[in-house]
């Protein structure tokens, strides 16, 4: 048996509610870590208060609810965990793997926005810090549906954000600190989020954290390719009906839809879901969804 008791979780940021897409992950992460006999935590990712919407986090928490995917452990809100990414922060500073940048925008416009050497020409009040990512930061992982993945992060994304010039903490070195504090050992989620993955595992190994397994649920596009997005109010998934939502993710996710017919609440749904998931059947590629007749 293995040591480590798997532990998921879903992430979501509060920037609107939770649509189809949301649903999806939600569901998916919490289907493989029952599946695994494991735990299954949420956290609320509002650490970006531009983005923030107003209600957003009640709504989104009251959605989870209906569907019954309760969390494991304590909420957690990473608005609340300032002191957590500052000691990391402090930590690769002092160790000079991270550094204060001025460069803007428009700066790195002639570098396509990869930042490879500072080309600021004014300093800024209040400057991001970039973690150094030096050529030759290749990084594989293997995901656990779509096979090996390698992104060269030096030459593909450059030095990253770690602390917002406007203050705010990056998503990337929150997301790494929280999976570590919380002892996240599969992350599953979005697709959208492949591409942020080698940029956390980099910063794992410079924060010397242990790696979690990554597996990337397929993305739902709308019917012209564009990706649902909370932001744009995509598709909201309806929490009074709570039952046809979950077999529509259920059916998204590949499973047996006879599995999940005839059942009329959610307690009973999630039952026969937990013991008829079947993790061979996730497709690895993107869903994309008829025009919506509405
Ligand atoms: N907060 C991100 C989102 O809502 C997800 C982050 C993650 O799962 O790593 O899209």
């Amino acid at each position: 048996m293995s040591m480590t008791a798997y532990r998921g979780r879903f992430a979501p940021s509060p920037t609107g509610p939770l649509h189809a897409g949301s649903l999806l992950a939600a569901f998916g992460s919490w289907l493989l870590a029952r599946h695994a006999g494991g735990r299954w935590a949420v956290r609320i990712e509002d650490i970006d208060p531009p983005r923030t919407v107003p209600g957003a986090i009640d709504q989104q928490l009251t959605a989870l609810a209906a569907f019954g995917l309760a969390s494991d452990d304590p909420i957690v809100h990473q608005s609340q965990r300032d002191a957590l990414y500052q000691a990391a922060l402090d930590r690769l500073l002092a160790e000079d793997k991270a550094f204060p940048c001025h460069c803007s925008r428009t700066d790195l416009a002639d570098q396509h926005g990869i930042h490879h050497y500072c080309v600021g020409r004014t300093e800024r009040a209040r400057p991001a810090i970039r973690l150094r990512v030096p050529p030759g930061s290749l990084i594989t992982f293997q995901d656990g549906l779509r096979g090996p993945i390698q992104q060269d992060v030096h030459a593909e994304v450059g030095d990253f954000v770690l602390r917002r010039a406007d203050g705010y903490w990056a998503y990337q070195l929150a997301v790494v600190v929280d999976d570590a504090d919380q002892r996240i050992t599969d992350v599953v989620r979005g697709a959208d989020l492949l591409d942020s993955t080698a940029r956390q595992i980099l910063l794992q190994q410079a924060l010397g954290l242990p790696t979690p397994h990554y597996l990337h649920l397929p993305l739902l596009l709308e019917p012209d390719g564009h990706k649902l997005s909370k932001s744009d109010a995509a598709r909201p998934v309806d929490p009074h009906a709570p039952v046809p939502a979950l077999q529509q993710a259920w059916a998204q996710l590949g499973q047996d839809t006879a599995v999940l017919a005839q059942v009329s609440d959610v307690p009973a749904l999630l039952d026969r879901a937990r013991a008829g998931f079947d993790p061979a059947r996730l497709p690895p590629g993107d869903i994309r969804l008829a025009a919506d007749p509405a």
